[in-house]
C-alpha cells in the first residue's frame, strides 16, 4: 500500500464528500487512525499531509510519542478504550481524548489534569447504537455528563464521538450519524455559554466517513482506507 498515494485519495473523497454536502472541505479534519502501524508509517503519513494521529492503545502511544513517529503532526489524539489506570500516559500527552465515555474516566482525567496544571480537552463518546458491547455513554446520558465536564476546571469539552455498529451494509449508519448530529446541536444550545468550545464531531470511518460528513461531521477517523487492512485483531479491547 502507497500510503501516500492513500492519504491523497482519502483526502480527495472528504473533500469532495464535503462540496457534495455544501459544506468547506476545509471543515473536516482527517484523523488517520495509526493503530498497529510502525513509527515509518506514520511518518510517511504525516509526510504526505496527515495533520491528526489519533491512537487507540496506550502503549502504542507511549512507544510512538517516545520515537517522536508523530513529529509534524498538528495534533495527536487518543481514540480507544482508556482505563483509568493508565490516565496517567495519555493525559498531557494528547491535545484531545476523543473516548470519555463515562462519569468515572471523566474524574480520573480531571484529576490527572489537575495535578498537571493543565486543561484536557475531550471528547465525549457516545454509544449511540446502544451496544452492550461498546464503550460510550448511553444518547440520554450524554448532557449530564456535558454538564459534569464544564463544571470542572481541567477539562474542557470540545464535542462528542461516536462509532456506530458495524455494518456491512452502505448507508446503514446515516441514522446514528443523524443523530448523533441532533445530540451535537442539542448540547451546543444548551451549554450556550460554552459553545465556541464545542465544535468537534467526530464520526465516520474507512467505511463510511462520506456519510458521515453528509451528516455533519468535523472530524473522520479513517485507519484501513489509509493503511491497508489491520491484521485481524481484539479490536476495541482494552489496551
Ligand atoms: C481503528 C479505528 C478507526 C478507523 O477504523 P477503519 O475502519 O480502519 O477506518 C476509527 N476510530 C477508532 C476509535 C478506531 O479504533
Amino acid at each position: 500500500m502507497d500510503v501516500s498515494q492513500q492519504v491523497q485519495r482519502v483526502m480527495e473523497r472528504i473533500r469532495r464528500a464535503a462540496l457534495a454536502a455544501g459544506r468547506e472541505p476545509g471543515e473536516i479534519t482527517l484523523c488517520a487512525a495509526t493503530k498497529v502501524q510502525t513509527d515509518e508509517t506514520i511518518r510517511a503519513a504525516i509526510a504526505a499531509g496527515v495533520r491528526v494521529c489519533g491512537e487507540n492503545r496506550v502503549q502504542e502511544l507511549v512507544a510512538h510519542l517516545a520515537a517522536d513517529a508523530y513529529a509534524g503532526a498538528e495534533q495527536v489524539h487518543f481514540i480507544g478504550h482508556l482505563q483509568t489506570n493508565k490516565v496517567k500516559q495519555v493525559v498531557g500527552h494528547v491535545d484531545l481524548i476523543q473516548s470519555v465515555g463515562s462519569a468515572h474516566l471523566l474524574q480520573a482525567i480531571q484529576n490527572q489534569a489537575d495535578k498537571q496544571g493543565i486543561i484536557q480537552d475531550i471528547l465525549l463518546e457516545v454509544n449511540i447504537g446502544r451496544e452492550e458491547s461498546k464503550g460510550g455513554c448511553m444518547p440520554q446520558e450524554a448532557e449530564a455528563l456535558a454538564r459534569q465536564a464544564m463544571d470542572m476546571g481541567a477539562v474542557r469539552l470540545r464535542g462528542l464521538m461516536a462509532i456506530p455498529p458495524v455494518s456491512a451494509q452502505p448507508g446503514a449508519n446515516r441514522p446514528y450519524f443523524a443523530a448523533m448530529r441532533q445530540l451535537f446541536i442539542d448540547i451546543r444550545q444548551k451549554m450556550s455559554d460554552n459553545e465556541n468550545d464545542i465544535i468537534c464531531l467526530s464520526m465516520g470511518m474507512s467505511g463510511d466517513f462520506e456519510d458521515a460528513i453528509a451528516e455533519g461531521a468535523t472530524m473522520v477517523r479513517v485507519g484501513s482506507a489509509l493503511f491497508g487492512p489491520r491484521p485481524p485483531m481484539r479490536s476495541r479491547l482494552p489496551s
